[in-house]
């Protein structure tokens, strides 16, 4: 319904008479000090929203009498900060001083300011907070990390319902295999393959994002339908650097314990060598990491060719077999948080080594 209406507006909005004339867009040029001076108070607005006092004191500064440029105080930007997070019609107006054409762009190596004629800054926000105030109720702000620049996709392995339909196991294969197959359960818990590794994914997916990595999801739900080699394509497509594949484990010897990952053999007929490698490398390094924050018992790298997942993929990707589901007390200890959360780590200092070397 709401698609239908835009549609219709979207109509409306190019039906355009020659004689109308059309506005250009706005130039986003970042030497352009109209767009600097709107960047900077947009800046100001957020480290006001974020209590980022540092911030606020690097783009503000005032023209002294003498010619001078000066910065404020920290403790006056501090005070001034808490002071217009209180009043907003001070921070109202604030924001509007800012905006008149007294208030111009200066630069410092390079980096750019805004130029205030006022240079008590406490007077001109009407600001009365004491300084002790003031340093009990501002608060660090939680620094955002700054990306790293790589891009992790993670697939949740399975669904809530398998697709017994068949696909090819590689390109030009002609053995195929079902698109997603069922996966194990819990033998203890009763709890799906898929739903656990769903919960270690999305968990992982928040690690990953905290230590500044990109993150595509290839499921963030149980109900959806997508094919191994179609989670192969998805990753490679949304621009990651790599795959990792999150599964347990299952066996018909309910002793049989510990985590392993999954890697091409240099045998593969569907990828390169050097992607193999790569393969192999990420597998290795996740492997080492997972077992030394689990404890685990290491089951090393399997070399396999016979899977749908990494042989369409085009990326270097691992699966990732935590542990073992039919296995009572790894079951159990898998659907504990601290378990879960030593998981996370384990792959997450695995992908920053594979990165790192
Ligand atoms: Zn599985």
């Amino acid at each position: 319904m709401e698609q239908m209406q835009q549609a219709q507006q979207e109509a409306k909005e190019v039906s355009v008479t020659p004689t109308q004339t059309v506005t250009p867009e706005p130039t986003e040029d970042p030497s352009d000090p109209v767009v600097q001076k709107k960047n900077l108070i947009a800046a100001i607005e957020k480290a006001v929203e974020d209590n980022n006092v540092k911030t606020m004191t690097a783009d503000l500064r005032y023209a002294a009498e003498d010619g001078q440029i000066g910065t404020y105080e920290k403790e006056d930007v501090a005070a001034v900060l808490l002071h217009l997070k209180k009043n907003q019609d001070d921070y109202q107006a604030f924001v509007e001083k800012l905006q008149d054409e007294s208030v111009t762009v200066g630069e410092e190596d390079g980096v750019p300011y805004l130029l205030l004629t006022d240079s008590n800054l406490r007077k001109m926000t009407g600001t009365e907070e004491p300084v002790e105030t003031v340093e009990a109720e501002i608060v660090t702000p939680t620094p955002t990390p700054e990306g790293n620049g790589k891009k992790v996709a993670i697939d949740a392995g399975h669904q809530a319902h398998g697709n017994s339909e068949q696909e090819p196991i590689g390109p030009g294969a002609s053995q195929t295999k079902a698109k997603v197959a069922s996966g194990t359960t819990g033998r203890t818990t009763g709890v799906t393959e898929y739903q656990l590794n769903l919960d270690v994914s999305l968990k992982l997916r928040d690690e990953l994002e905290a230590r500044g990595y990109e993150v595509y999801m290839i499921r963030e739900t149980n109900d959806v339908d997508i094919s191994n080699a179609e989670r192969a394509q998805l990753a490679a497509e949304s621009g990651a650097d790599i795959l990792v594949r999150i599964h347990a484990n299952g066996s018909d010897n309910t002793s049989v314990a510990g985590a392993l990952t999954m890697a091409p053999s240099t045998a593969n007929p569907y990828l390169s060598q050097e992607l193999i490698a790569e393969c192999q490398k990420l597998s290795q390094c996740i492997i080492t990491t997972f077992c030394a924050s689990t404890g685990a018992n290491n089951q090393g790298v399997y070399q396999t060719d016979e899977m749908s997942g990494l042989n369409w993929c085009s990326i270097p990707a691992t699966i990732v077999e935590m542990g073992y589901m039919t296995n009572p007390d790894e079951d159990t200890r898998m659907q504990t948080a601290e378990y879960q959360q030593q998981m996370v780590t384990g792959i997450a200092d695995g992908i920053d080594q594979y990165f790192a070397s």
